[in-house]
């Protein structure tokens, strides 16, 4: 029954299963309903028919229903418009929407808007659609998009996938939804300029969460030499070259990545010879580096953690990189470890970087412990929308 009318039909929680959502906590597990869905946009309510709030919901999903709002009120237009000009009003105040930089405008939970995230890259957007429900209710929600980013002068519109869609019996996607796009966007990201490939790079195409840590390194790269492992796109690396790096190393896995890498290097001005590309696998390839050899090391891995039972494994995959990463530092030099698994949660973080630096033999100290920027805001009834973690270590 995919049906968008309201009122939509109702969910019952089992006996006893209302704690959380009258925190206020946007999600429903499967073993907390009496029945299993039979709708994509449901009412939810307790045992005994009271309704406690309105979001999607999938039959085939342990993540069983999404809230969006906790009153018996349908996501309508005026819905959609209220959350995404206030998501666009927070960015607006922080200084991140500009015409030429790259900003998320929607971050799913974060804004009130379970399931959906929205990049901006200049004049493009990039939207990712989690759940089913939301696919059921994009004639409402799109045409908005369209017209409020039209209105902000964005021209180019894309859709990526999101990692759940499966869960949810949705297809991957990978398409240009409105304007044409010859190739790549570059966006400005402080001094440096950044391309970003909206179809083919990874995720949206880019890692705008690590916007503030990669100007941080462009602070602290004078004279030094810089190693930017699991680098992508080589955004770490640009910075540290900006910012007077002797030489950088960019260490990626993906061929794609590192060329783009090497393009953006030479297209901000900067001395090829002073790059140096390191394709491969980052277990591999870190193992054969010198030990103390770079002041400037940046250790930022892929979730190795994409579910909750994988925590353990994950842990030793993290530990063997920060390890590897340690190792590599010169006395006296500065390590930045990251994990965005969700499922690794702060305490964990620091006792596996802890681990690496015990395993390395090395002492550290915490200049700072990091975390996702304001532009990925996540709210205090959603501790689950944590999820990008930094350590900034002083390596002796
Ligand atoms: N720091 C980057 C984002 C890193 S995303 C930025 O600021 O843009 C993680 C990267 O790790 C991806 O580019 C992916 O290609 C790479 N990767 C994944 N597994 C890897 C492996 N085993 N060895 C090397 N690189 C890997």
């Amino acid at each position: 029954m995919n049906t968008t009318r309201w009122p939509y039909p109702v969910l019952h929680l089992k006996p006893g299963k209302e704690a959380l959502l009258s925190k206020r906590h946007p999600w429903v597990y499967s073993r907390a309903l009496a029945q299993a869905p039979d709708a994509v946009l449901v009412r939810l309510a307790d045992a005994s028919g009271r309704i406690l709030g309105v979001g999607t919901a999938s039959p085939d999903n342990a993540l069983a229903a999404r809230l969006f709002r906790f009153e018996d009120a349908p996501l309508d237009e005026a819905f959609f418009r209220a959350r995404l000009e206030s998501a666009l009003v927070l960015r607006k105040e922080l200084g991140l929407w500009a015409s030429r930089g790259g900003c998320r405008w929607v971050f799913g939970e974060g804004d009130g808007l379970p399931g959906l995230v929205v990049d901006r890259y200049a004049q493009a957007l990039v939207v990712q659609v989690g759940t089913a429900g939301l696919e059921a209710l994009r004639e409402l929600w799109w045409p908005l998009l369209f017209e409020i980013g039209q209105r902000e002068g964005l021209s180019v519109f894309v859709e990526r996938s999101q990692a759940g869609r499966r869960e949810e019996g949705l297809e991957p996607v990978n398409r240009l939804l409105k304007g044409s796009l010859s190739g790549p966007v570059t966006v400005r990201e402080g001094p440096a300029k950044l391309t970003v490939d909206l179809l083919r790079g990874q995720k949206t195409g880019f890692f705008l969460d690590q916007r503030e840590h990669r100007l941080q390194v462009g602070r602290l790269s004078q004279g030094k030499r810089v190693l930017n492992a699991f680098g992508y796109t080589g955004g770490f690396s640009v910075h540290a070259g900006l910012g007077g790096a002797l030489e950088v190393a960019t260490l990626d896995s993906s061929a794609p990545a590192l060329d783009q890498a090497d393009q953006d290097w030479a297209a901000n001005g900067l001395d090829p010879a002073a790059h140096l590309r390191m394709e491969g696998d980052a277990f591999e390839l870190l193992r054969q580096l010198e030990p103390m050899s770079w002041d400037r090391v940046i250790v930022d891995p892929p979730a190795f953690a994409k579910q909750r039972k994988d925590v353990d494994k994950a842990f030793k995959a993290y530990k063997d990189v920060f390890r590897l990463g340690a190792r590599a530092t010169a006395p006296g030099g500065m390590l930045w470890c990251f994990s965005c698994s969700q499922h690794l949660d702060r305490a964990r973080f620091q006792e596996v970087v802890w681990t690496a630096l015990l395993e390395a033999g090395r002492d550290a100290r915490v200049l700072a412990h990091l975390g996702q920027p304001s532009d990925h805001p996540y709210s205090l009834n959603h501790p689950e929308g944590f999820y990008l973690k930094g350590l900034w270590l002083r390596v002796e």
